[in-house]
């Protein structure tokens, strides 16, 4: 799903760190154990894991490495899911929404793991402040912080807003939520080093090489867009809110919504961290989220706005640009350099979406804005199952979602449902 308006070259691209050696189609083998599609966080991770394991990958993407949000999103490293436990818990009971907290919580050190193993540079970075936008929501942060705390996260603290004013160097909140074990990365360096890990391990990478239908049952294969085929085993979906229709009828459960991002100039240390003193990531406390932090080459990185309709701002910095300027207003002198968006994939009930479309089908999606951490390890996840280990697919896989409406219903009805969250944020 190219989309120019979107699709402006980003601080990520500008400042990655590797050049990956991939695979030329003409190099196409007949077969391999497990075909992936797509070259985000979610196959990579599949990918890494399943090659690990011995087994023959091949990953193909349409554009080049980490094209999808996986080189374009905020970078935060967030816990849990976004819509809390409450959802897990009344779908699965107590005991298994535990086993899908631990799984995200798995996430962050299979990062980490996957940093150290592979030796990847990606600025990785803890702390993380959940900045409350209005005076009301400081309860909501607490229940929050105590809702972490009974899943078992430590190293939460709520700030008052005198506490938050000496980390945060701007007038509009009042205190936060901050947690140690989140934080903020590089995900563009972080996904290039998964794959030139996946390609140390005998896996192959085949960017700008679109797939234009997967076939399953007992032969399962695909069919590139170049009209060459490749037979396998099993096929990993993992296009996320790319996905179009790939696969009939697995649209209608991840809804593509555009997101944007700026980045400044270089600010210098100095000015970085007067901004945000501790270099942590900050979301404020709303429905439809701005987040922010700053980079190592010291700019500001800062996201925010929603589009549901697939009509994006024409000029992103300039329209960006009163966002970044209402929380910090001493930034006015400042240019924005990179102005850029991306489709976060997200699904009716905000959990993620897996399971098999047949028995060689995988797929996982709708991370809901927050697939740093969910969409690798649930990649993982996905991979375990597909090697044996099949118990926590099994209960992801019962998550109930949904379908958005279809057809010319599709954009106006979530146009309307977030129109409500907008006005809920204005009211609250
Ligand atoms: C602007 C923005 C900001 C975000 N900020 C954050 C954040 O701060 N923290 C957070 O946790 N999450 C954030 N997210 C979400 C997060 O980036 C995603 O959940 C995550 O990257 C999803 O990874 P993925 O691999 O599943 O999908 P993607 O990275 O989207 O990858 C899917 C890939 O599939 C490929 N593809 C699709 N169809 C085909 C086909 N037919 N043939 C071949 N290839 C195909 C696409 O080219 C794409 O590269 C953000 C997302 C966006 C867009």
């Amino acid at each position: 799903m190219s989309d120019s308006a979107l699709d402006q070259p980003t601080y990520y691209g500008v400042t990655a760190n590797r050049h990956v050696k991939t695979s030329a189609v003409s190099s196409l083998p007949e077969r391999v154990d497990v075909c992936v599609v797509g070259a985000g966080f979610t196959g990579l991770s599949a990918a890494l894991e399943l090659s690990s394991q011995g087994r023959k990958v091949a990953v193909f993407d349409s554009g080049p490495i980490g094209w999808g949000a996986t080189g374009r999103n905020g970078g935060q490293v967030c816990t849990g899911y976004s819509p809390g436990m409450e959802a897990f818990e009344k779908q699965l009971g107590v005991q298994d929404a535990r086993i899908c907290f631990d799984v995200a919580e798995q996430g962050k050190r299979l990062i980490e793991a996957r940093i150290q193993n592979h030796d990847i540079d990606c600025d990785l970075t803890w702390g993380f402040l959940h900045a409350a936008a209005r005076p009301s929501h400081m309860a909501g942060l607490a229940e929050h912080m105590e809702e972490l705390e009974q899943y078992g996260v430590q190293g939460c603290t709520i700030l008052s807003r005198d506490e938050l004013s000496k980390k945060l160097d701007s007038k509009v909140f009042h205190g936060a939520l901050r947690e140690q074990d989140s934080g903020h990365i590089h995900s563009l360096n972080y996904a290039l080093g998964l794959a030139d890990a996946v390609i140390g391990q005998g896996g192959l990478i085949f960017e700008n090489t679109a797939v234009e239908s997967v076939q399953g049952g007992s032969k399962p294969a695909l069919k590139l867009a170049s009209g060459r085929t490749i037979a396998c085993s099993q096929v990993i979906v993992a296009c996320n809110a790319y996905l179009g229709s790939l696969v009939p009828g697995l649209n209608h459960r991840v809804m593509p919504v555009a997101s944007y991002v700026v980045a400044t100039e270089t600010l210098g240390e100095e000015r970085a961290r007067s901004l945000i003193r501790d270099n942590e990531a900050v979301c404020d406390s709303n429905y439809v989220v701005d987040y922010f932090r700053t980079t190592a080459d010291h700019r500001l990185l800062f996201g925010g706005r929603c589009s549901y309709s697939g009509i994006h701002p024409r000029d992103l910095g300039a329209n960006m640009r009163p966002r970044v300027l209402r929380i910090f207003p001493q930034l006015s002198d400042v240019k924005m350099e990179y102005a850029w968006g991306g489709h976060i994939g997200i699904t009716y009930n905000r959990l993620p979406n897996m399971g098999r479309s047949d028995s060689s089908i995988y797929f996982v999606h709708g991370f809901s804005g927050q697939g740093v951490v969910l969409a690798g390890v649930l990649g993982k996840v996905l991979a375990d199952a597909i090697v044996g280990d099949t118990e926590r697919f099994d209960v992801f896989a019962r998550i109930r979602h949904l379908p958005f409406p279809g057809g010319f219903l599709r954009r106006p009805g979530l146009t309307l449902g977030m129109l409500y969250y907008r006005v809920k944020d204005l009211l609250s």
